[in-house]
């Protein structure tokens, strides 16, 4: 019987295996043709500065497919970094969300910043530097309106080498975030050695903030550490209005969330700053 079992078990896992195998195997097809045929959008997400002002956007990529419909990066981009097609859609994410920067800036009364997404592999690539460089110079935008986020896993590895990129990066006046902060490995020690300027504390410490007073002490803990760091901090993941009651009187820089806004087209992120709503929102019910 348990042999039974074991092999039902087996034939059941090499199904599974074979069918996760064929999957990837569509799916980069699917994105080849993606990337070919100009499938992907660039949505914008708020930052949100703790007067009420919008101080930037964060870019992330949606993916429309033609039969499948809407797939999240988080079902392709890990596959695209493995395949290497990640660094053809970071070349298309980059120059699009720096050229959409301009256009946002042009509206805005106030510098409004560009977060990008950073794989590890486009980090890693010897012509990073100039790619971004060159993106710069080809849009206009001002260095210091460009924020690339990096998680802890791409400052973690070779780390004399990562110093040296992005104290280049800082060099052309760039700005630098670590996303995702406290999920990752990553020892404090390099908070203290890395060049960055902003950590984004991932937002699975925000989630039970107003009931769980561990989470509440680490966000404060982080966020205090920050400040005496000299680097800025943003809250990602703010969903609720009782999540940013138990936030608000942190000193903290930024707050990220659908509490504020959900990631946007531009054409939508366009009204959406122009509205008396933003506008009175923030003014109504200024955040410290
Ligand atoms: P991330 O950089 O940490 O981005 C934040 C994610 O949290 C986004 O998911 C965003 O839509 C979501 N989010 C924002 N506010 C809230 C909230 O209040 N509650 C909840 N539950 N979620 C919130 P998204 O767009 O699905 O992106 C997932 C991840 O995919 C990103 O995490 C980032 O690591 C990666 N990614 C997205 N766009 C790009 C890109 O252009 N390039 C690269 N390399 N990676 C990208
Ligand atoms: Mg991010
Ligand atoms: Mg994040
Ligand atoms: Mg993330």
């Amino acid at each position: 019987k348990a042999k039974r079992r074991g092999r039902n078990t087996f034939q059941w896992y090499t199904d599974e295996l074979n069918r996760k195998v064929t999957e990837r195997v569509s799916l980069r097809h699917a994105l080849q043709q993606a990337i070919e045929q100009r499938q992907f959008e660039l949505h914008y997400q708020p930052q949100i500065h703790h007067s009420g002002r919008v101080a930037g956007v964060e870019a992330l990529i949606r993916w429309h497919h033609p039969e499948r419909g809407n797939i999240p990066p988080g079902q392709f981009i890990s596959l695209a970094e493995d395949t290497g097609q990640i660094i053809p859609i970071s070349e298309w994410v980059l120059e699009t969300a720096c050229r959409d920067a301009m256009v946002l800036n042009a509206q805005s009364a106030t510098p409004m910043t560009m977060a990008i997404n950073v794989s590890p592999m486009q980090f890693q690539r010897p012509g990073f530097l100039d790619s971004v460089k060159n993106v710069l110079a080809r849009s206009g935008l001002p260095p210091a309106l460009l924020e690339l986020e990096l998680t802890e896993g791409v400052l973690m590895d070779s780390a004399e080498h990562t110093i040296q990129a992005l104290k280049a990066l800082r060099q052309l006046g760039v700005h630098i975030a670590l996303d995702d902060f406290g999920t990752g490995f990553s020892s404090l020690s390099y908070l203290k050695r890395l060049p960055i300027n902003k950590l984004k504390v991932d937002r699975s410490f925000v989630r039970d903030v107003a009931t769980d007073s561990r989470d509440a002490a680490i966000v404060e803990g982080v966020v205090t550490m920050a400040d005496k760091l000299g680097l800025e901090v943003l809250i990602e993941g703010v969903e609720t209005a009782e999540q940013f009651h138990h936030l608000r009187m942190l000193q903290c820089d930024h707050f990220q969330g659908y509490y504020f806004a959900r990631p946007m087209a531009l054409s939508v992120l366009k009204h959406f700053l122009d509205s008396p709503f933003a506008a009175t929102a923030s003014a109504a019910d200024p955040i410290s």
